[in-house]
């Protein structure tokens, strides 16, 4: 059997989601589980619903009615009006309703996950009952049923050996029955039956947890890119595609920040040794990018800008070196706030580290550690990494950039970096009024 993950652009509107159905159609009697993410930006959508909830700000159940509509629009698209798949999501929805006419939940990351899994809940069913409709044999699974994680909400993590059991359990009948099984990304549960997310963009990883757990053949996830590009073609022209990929490779990228691939996603496939396929939905036929075999091959510059990114200057306030004991209680406050270290530099009595700008963490963070440490803040940066760099794919990224940070280790490169901002034009007269 094998894993095909659409994400959320494969499935934003009815065209997408016939477009998907055709691409199943060149797979039709494989057995295929399919993992499926929320339509387009529709977690966006719910995130702003459920803020709208905790803050009670009067218009959470409007801004959720706009989620609902833009659903049922692509639904009479795809449907007839008396179609039962209107009901199943009436339904579904109902379950969000719940959430949002109790009073908001005190732990918000758990009322989070209560109400962030109706996207996938819902396109799950719309794609599925479509695939059937044009006659695509598919079964629709809950992946809370297989996929159990602790309750750290927002960012389970997953209980293999009880997640392999389910999966074992229930899927391979499933298959077996004939068809396609489709499920959601993103979602897992908790043993208690509350739903948990596996966080934002997590459905790739979902794919992955499928397919390690089902010995897969292979895992494709379907994209708008023709394969894994040596950088984000939304920043830079010029890209070019990365036929092939070694595991480790892919690991690096995807750590450094590369948003193509979750990070979490490659370690289950390299562990058993399982293909992975990066395709173009717009254009099945391209050979895409494999990310296979642990053998290095030769690499063109490979470039990862991650934006939002704040420098933390860290010093003692009496002056004494930043010692172990100091780095110890650093860490875990930062282990503690969720707070992911991308690069780091210390003198003796300061410490630098390079961070994503996540605001309230930060505060938390500062305030936990203002009785040894100062730290100042540096926010609107940028981290710029290249592997296997070049120098002139340095001096071209510099361009137009204040480097505050930089560090090579062996073929890696990184660099904390500010925007120039544009001179303004001003208005002087150089020559005066009498003129040259
Ligand atoms: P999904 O629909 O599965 O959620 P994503 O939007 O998360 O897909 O990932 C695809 C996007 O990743 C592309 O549209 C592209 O802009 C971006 N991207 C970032 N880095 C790369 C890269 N190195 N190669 C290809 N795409 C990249
Ligand atoms: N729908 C989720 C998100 O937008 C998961 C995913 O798309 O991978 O973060
Ligand atoms: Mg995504």
């Amino acid at each position: 059997m094998k894993v095909f993950k659409f994400g959320g652009a494969s499935v934003k509107d009815a065209s997408a989601i016939k477009n998907v159905a055709s691409i199943l159609e060149r797979y039709k009697g494989n057995p295929i589980v399919i993992i499926i993410s929320a339509m387009g930006k529709t977690t966006n959508a719910l995130e702003a619903v459920i803020n709208a909830h905790a803050k009670q700000t009067g218009n959470a159940h409007e801004l959720y009615n706009e989620v609902k509509e833009h659903h049922y629009a692509v639904m009479r698209d795809l449907f007839d009006a008396n179609d039962e798949v209107f009901t199943t999501i009436n339904d579904t929805f109902v379950e969000g309703e719940w959430v949002l006419d109790e009073a908001p939940n005190e732990d918000y990351d758990y009322m989070y996950d209560q109400l962030v899994c109706m996207g996938e809940l819902v396109s799950t069913r719309i794609v599925s009952a479509y695939l059937n409709k044009v006659g695509l044999k598919t079964q629709w699974l809950d992946a809370r049923d297989v996929v159990i994680t602790d309750n750290t909400y927002r960012e389970g993590w997953v209980m293999w050996d009880k997640t392999k059991t389910n999966a074992q359990k229930t899927v391979p009948p499933m298959l077996a029955n004939g068809g396609f099984v489709l499920t959601q990304g993103f979602i897992g549960s908790t043993t208690e039956n509350f739903t948990t997310t596996l966080g934002r963009e997590g459905s790739d990883y979902s794919a992955a947890i499928f397919a390690h757990c089902l010995d897969a053949e292979s895992m494709t996830i379907w994209k708008d890119v023709p394969g894994v590009l040596n950088a984000d073609p939304r920043l830079f022209e010029n890209v070019i595609k990365l036929d092939r990929l070694s595991y480790k490779e892919a690991i690096e990228m995807t750590y450094y920040g590369a948003t193509v691939i979750h990070p979490k996603t490659i370690k289950p496939l390299q562990n058993k040794s399982i293909p992975m396929f990066v395709k173009s939905f717009i254009n099945p036929d391209g050979e895409g990018t494999e990310i296979s075999s642990d053998t290095e091959d030769t690499y063109p510059p490979i470039v990862v800008v991650e934006k939002n990114q704040a420098l933390l200057h860290i010093s003692t306030l009496d002056y004494s070196f930043v010692a172990e004991h100091h780095m110890a209680r650093l860490f875990d406050k930062l282990a503690t706030q969720r707070i992911f270290v991308n690069s780091m530099q210390n003198t003796a009595i300061s410490f630098t580290i390079c961070v994503p700008n996540v605001a309230d963490r930060i505060e938390k963070f500062c305030k936990e550690v203002s009785d040894e440490f100062k730290v100042k803040k540096e926010s609107d940066l940028e981290l710029v990494t290249i592997r296997h760099y070049t120098n002139e794919t340095i001096e071209n990224l510099k361009r137009g950039k204040v480097v505050l940070f930089e560090e090579r280790i062996r073929n890696t490169m990184q660099m904390v970096v500010r925007n120039v901002p544009p001179i303004e034009r001003r208005d002087v007269d150089l020559v005066g009024s009498k003129g040259l």
